[in-house]
């Protein structure tokens, strides 16, 4: 009867120990998929300008130099497919930083409001080239005080904001707006804009991923944005929501610790 125990005790510890195996097998077979996916969408991202740069250059040294009228027009599709290229590299280090945990938070108490003020303002041309307003629902001289990486949350919001011009309307608005909810800050961005697909939702934070393609490559986007104001906010312990309804605008609204 003993030795009966004995099998029954090594068969439940032989199936525990399979069951632990076979999930660390699923955890590295789905990290293998990821890195696949990522390294596959990374060379397709970057291969689109390298192409058009090459397309380029081959124009001007097949007699495209000598033409004054085309020169400068090659040149600068070239300086623009290089520019979409460094904003790409740009981002995948941040998102490698954010991912690896490289990225030490330096939290600080600072007025939220001005913070967005000041990107808003940096955001005016941008907005007035399709005729956007930016507005922020409170003043800045009505301080609300948060405690964060100001740095990065600057990023999350100009990432929103960015996306609240790209996916605009022209004449449209966006509108920032600040409520009050006990421990945190809810700050809203919203548009009336595109919007999003009920079926993709639920998929714009991942990366590369876009519901609208060829607006998002238009305006430069490399479609990281979302994804890195997600890491952000996951590293400061907050939230994100997204309510969005199609060819009526989105609203994106996140939290801060109060300070
Ligand atoms: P991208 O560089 O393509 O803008 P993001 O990660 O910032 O990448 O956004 C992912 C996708 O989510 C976009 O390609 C777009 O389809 C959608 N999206 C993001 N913000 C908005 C918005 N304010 N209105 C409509 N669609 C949006």
């Amino acid at each position: 009867l003993e030795g009966k125990d004995i099998g029954k005790e090594l068969e439940e510890e032989l199936t525990k120990w399979a069951a632990k195996r076979g999930n660390e097998l699923t955890r590295l077979r789905e990290m293998e998929r990821y890195r696949k996916e990522f390294l596959g969408n990374v060379s397709h991202e970057l291969k689109t300008p390298i192409f058009n740069i090459q397309g380029y250059i081959l124009t001007l040294l097949d007699g495209g130099l000598e033409d004054e009228s085309i020169n400068r027009v090659y040149l600068e599709r070239a300086e623009k497919s290089i520019n979409r290229m460094i904003s790409i590299v740009k981002d995948l280090e941040e998102i490698s930083k954010l991912e690896s945990g490289e990225l030490t938070l330096n939290p600080e108490k600072f007025n939220v409001v001005a913070l967005v003020q000041e990107i808003a303002d940096s955001l005016e041309m941008k907005a007035l080239n399709r005729g956007i307003k930016i507005v922020i629902a409170r003043s800045k001289d009505t301080p609300i005080y948060v405690s964060a990486d100001k740095k990065s949350i600057s990023q999350v919001i100009v990432n929103l904001l960015v996306n609240s011009i790209n996916y605009g309307k022209d004449g449209g608005t966006t509108i920032v707006s600040f409520s009050d909810m006990f421990d945190s800050i809810l700050v809203e961005v919203s548009d009336d804009g595109v919007g999003i697909d009920q079926k993709d939702l639920n998929r714009i934070f991942e990366r590369f991923f876009r519901a609208d393609k060829s607006r998002s490559r238009e305006s430069g986007g490399t479609g990281l944005g979302l994804a890195i104001v997600k890491h952000i906010l996951e590293a400061h312990r907050q939230t994100i929501n997204v309510r969005s309804k199609l060819g009526e605008g989105s609203s994106f609204a996140f939290t801060l610790d109060k300070a």
